[in-house]
């Protein structure tokens, strides 16, 4: 199963207009896109329903990612951005849960270690990309330094001169350009990028901040912090309007999915990584007809020794 066309232009940012984050919903895409036509359209049905969605997503992934391997041309970046709780870390275990561990990396950016934070702000991304063949999920990413960094710009790396001052606005474009740059010589190189907002309400946020308190198996997932960010909540999602705005590009889209329905949003981005790579129309590599005559022996050899 593919998603269609239609889903997929809804769900991508058009390089060159406004993310319109509050336009977008954060329950269901507009376009239907579930297997549905059923008229049963409650949540239990839908959820039902998505879970069957993801699994053959998850079967068409596992295929796909192994044409990506096989072909060792093109490598794979997907970058995971979300406000907490959105879902990020359960979209990650249950999309990839049919590939092939060894194509397949994630890498969690977390506040810079004092040596990260003693480089530019791509360093750290750049040294972690996928090479040829590759899967790799970036859970979080060089986004947060145009994102928490300019909802809290104290952060900053003390190399900037900065002492709790806000940035001038060319200061964030200047990212903005070297995202884009940095991004369009990936594309360049093979690296293909998919760039994936999951678009959380506040109140699904509150719900499940509260199903992480109320659940005692649960509760380690929840950081005060947590609740001293989601005080910012109109703030990021600011940056998040510009950041998106100005880097979705057509060599690196951004696509806005909504999460509050998490089955729902686990189908979707499958979907998404699924177009990904089909978008390279990768084969199998040739095997070169000088090699047919010792293939052909090396088979009449194994076959001798039974
Ligand atoms: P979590 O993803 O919940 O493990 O949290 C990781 C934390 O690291 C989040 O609060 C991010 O905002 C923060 N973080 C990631 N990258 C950066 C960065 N470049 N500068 C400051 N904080 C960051
Ligand atoms: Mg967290």
């Amino acid at each position: 199963m593919k998603l269609t066309k239609k889903v997929l232009d809804e769900l991508r940012v058009e390089p060159g207009s406004s993310a319109h984050l509050e336009r977008r919903g954060t329950a269901h895409t507009q376009t239907d896109w579930l297997r549905a036509g059923t008229g049963d359209q409650s949540d239990s049905s839908r959820k039902l329903l998505a879970h069957e969605d993801l699994a053959q997503f998850v079967g068409e992934l596992e295929v796909a990612q192994e044409r990506l391997w096989a072909s060792g041309t093109h490598a794979l970046l997907i970058v995971l951005q979300a406000l907490d709780a959105a879902g990020k870390d359960g979209t990650i275990k249950h999309v990839m849960s049919g590939v092939n561990p060894q194509g397949c990396r994630v890498v969690a950016f977390k506040q810079p270690s004092p040596v990260e934070a003693a480089h530019d702000f791509l360093w750290r991304a750049s040294a972690a990309m996928p090479s040829h063949g590759e899967i790799t999920i970036f859970n979080r990413s060089y986004y947060e330094d145009v994102l928490v960094v300019r909802v809290h710009p104290e952060r900053l790396p003390q190399r900037h001169g900065n002492a709790g001052a806000s940035e001038p606005q060319h200061f964030w474009e200047h990212r903005f350009e070297d995202i884009n740059a940095f991004e369009h010589h990936l594309h360049r190189n093979n690296t293909r990028i998919v760039k994936i907002f999951l678009h959380l309400s506040r109140d699904e946020q509150r719900r499940r901040f509260l199903d992480r308190l109320d659940d005692p198996d649960k509760r380690w997932k929840f950081s005060t912090g947590d609740l001293v960010e989601r005080g910012f909540w109109d703030s990021y999602q600011s940056a998040y309007e510009e950041a998106i705005t100005q880097t979705s590009t057509p060599w690196a889209p951004w696509y806005v999915v909504p999460a509050d329905h998490k089955y729902e949003l686990r189908a979707l981005v499958g979907g998404i990584v699924v177009d990904a790579i089909d978008q390279l129309d990768l084969r199998a590599p040739a095997v070169d007809p000088s090699q047919t005559d010792a293939l052909d022996a090396a088979r009449r050899t194994l076959m001798s020794e039974s």
